[in-house]
């Protein structure tokens, strides 16, 4: 990771595991101010990758769960809850399997 000296502004190309995450104190070769350096690699960045997949993946089972219910609503148990929020939302799996079934609105 790079770390930039607060007084000189130079910066320095350190090894990660130079930097435990909870920082430590290091010391600038060219000026000699001491501070404390935070481990700002690739931790934080790794954390969003993680958050954006699982909120990705989530979205595209619930939607891939709720088209099968719809579809194949008398095969794939569902939960009580999801059941009555589906019928509250207008989606009519009261009989399961939609296609090919009358039901109005
Ligand atoms: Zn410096």
């Amino acid at each position: 990771m790079i770390i930039i000296c607060n007084k000189c502004k130079t910066k320095f190309n350190v090894s990660d595991n130079l930097i435990p995450p909870e920082g430590r104190m290091v010391r600038c070769s060219y000026c000699n101010a001491k501070w404390k350096q935070e481990n700002v690699s690739e931790t934080s960045s790794n954390l969003g990758l993680w958050i954006f997949w699982i909120i990705t993946l989530s979205i595209t089972f619930s939607i891939l769960y709720l088209g099968l219910i719809i579809v194949f609503g008398n095969i794939i148990p569902i939960p009580k809850e999801l059941f009555n929020f589906l019928i509250d939302i207008g989606i009519p799996i009261e009989g399961g399997n939609l296609f090919g079934r009358e039901f109005d609105r």
